[in-house]
């Protein structure tokens, strides 16, 4: 998320920075209502770029004067895995995030990446090992590169053509009347959705996180969008964990393990096959929510 410190803020796009950066102060604001910092073990300096186990233990959270919002959570989400997280709109999901990336503390239990309490560190250095990748990343107004760079502003031009190859953008950039110093223009709106999530995710990388956090599009991704992405999921989770909100058939049916979220609680977890066998709501969302791709079979033959 955006650091609301740096300069480069200025250059976002007005209405998104707005929209983004209200939620981002508001949910910062409430970690510092509810909490003064501490950290009680060694700080974490930076990325170790290799990817770290993060575990729910019985984590609960009401978000302040709601009521239960979690209860009880339990997953491992495993070193180098893709973990998908699915579940009916207001599941918690994206709470489960929030709590990731300490917006808030739970109320109960707690989370811990490589065993290690993300409650003892400063919140800075549990951010910096970790890449939340939204579902609507914002976007500078700006050039390609500004937008590909502007976490890691010191990338050679060999590392930018080695992401740009794995999120398979290098055609794209190709294709662009100035390359990489093209202007995308207010929001990035010259590019595609699933253009746009790619570059986040090239932007992310460019970070090595230990543990990249995906909010998978909703909207419709063309064909090309959807595989490139399916693809590079599977990539990336060998260099760093991967935990997303899967909305699409074709990346549940790709990831290691799936945690079925609903009110609040874990609901069951397994692969896709099993769950398919086992769990009626997980067949609802297959059948009802989770968005088949052109490529995917009809998703109602999957449903026994
Ligand atoms: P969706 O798929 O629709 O995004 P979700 O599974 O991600 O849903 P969450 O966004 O985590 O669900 O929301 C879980 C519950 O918490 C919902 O009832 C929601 O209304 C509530 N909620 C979410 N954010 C806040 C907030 N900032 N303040 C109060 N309640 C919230």
């Amino acid at each position: 998320l955006f650091n609301l410190g740096t300069p480069v803020v200025a250059l976002i796009d007005g209405a998104t920075s707005l929209h983004q950066g209200l939620g981002a102060m508001v949910r910062i604001q409430a970690v510092e209502d509810m909490e003064l910092e501490r950290h009680d073990g060694p700080v974490w300096a930076a990325t170790r770029s290799m990817p770290a186990t993060v575990t729910f233990h019985d984590v609960s959270f009401g978000y302040p004067g709601r009521g239960s919002t979690l209860s009880g959570i339990c997953f491992t989400a495993r070193a180098g895995a893709v973990t998908a997280l699915v579940g009916p709109s207001g599941a918690g999901k994206t709470t489960v995030f929030s709590l990731i990336e300490r917006f808030y503390e739970p109320t109960a239990g707690r989370i811990t990446l490589d065993g290690v309490s993300i409650a003892g560190q400063p919140r800075e250095a549990v951010r910096r090992r970790l890449a939340y990748v939204e579902q609507d990343t914002p976007m500078l107004a700006g050039t390609f590169r500004e937008n590909l760079t502007y976490a890691a502003p010191d990338t050679d031009a060999a590392t930018i053509l080695q992401v740009l190859e794995r999120t398979q953008l290098l055609d794209l950039v190709a294709g662009l009347p100035d390359g990489l110093d093209t202007d995308i223009g207010a929001r990035g709106l010259a590019l595609s959705g699933g253009e746009r999530q790619r570059l986040a995710v090239a932007r992310a990388l460019l970070r090595k996180p230990d543990v990249l956090l995906l909010d998978e599009m909703t909207s419709h991704l063309d064909t090309r969008s959807e595989v490139a992405m399916r693809e590079l999921v599977t990539q990336v989770a060998r260099e760093c964990t991967v935990i997303l909100i899967a909305h699409r058939l074709g990346t549940v049916t790709m990831a290691d393990e799936i945690v079925v979220l609903d009110a609040g609680m874990v609901r069951a977890v397994g692969s896709h096959d099993q769950l398919l066998q086992n769990d009626s709501l997980y067949q609802e969302l297959v059948r009802t929510q989770l968005t088949p791709s052109d490529t995917d079979i009809d998703a109602g033959s999957l449903v026994p």
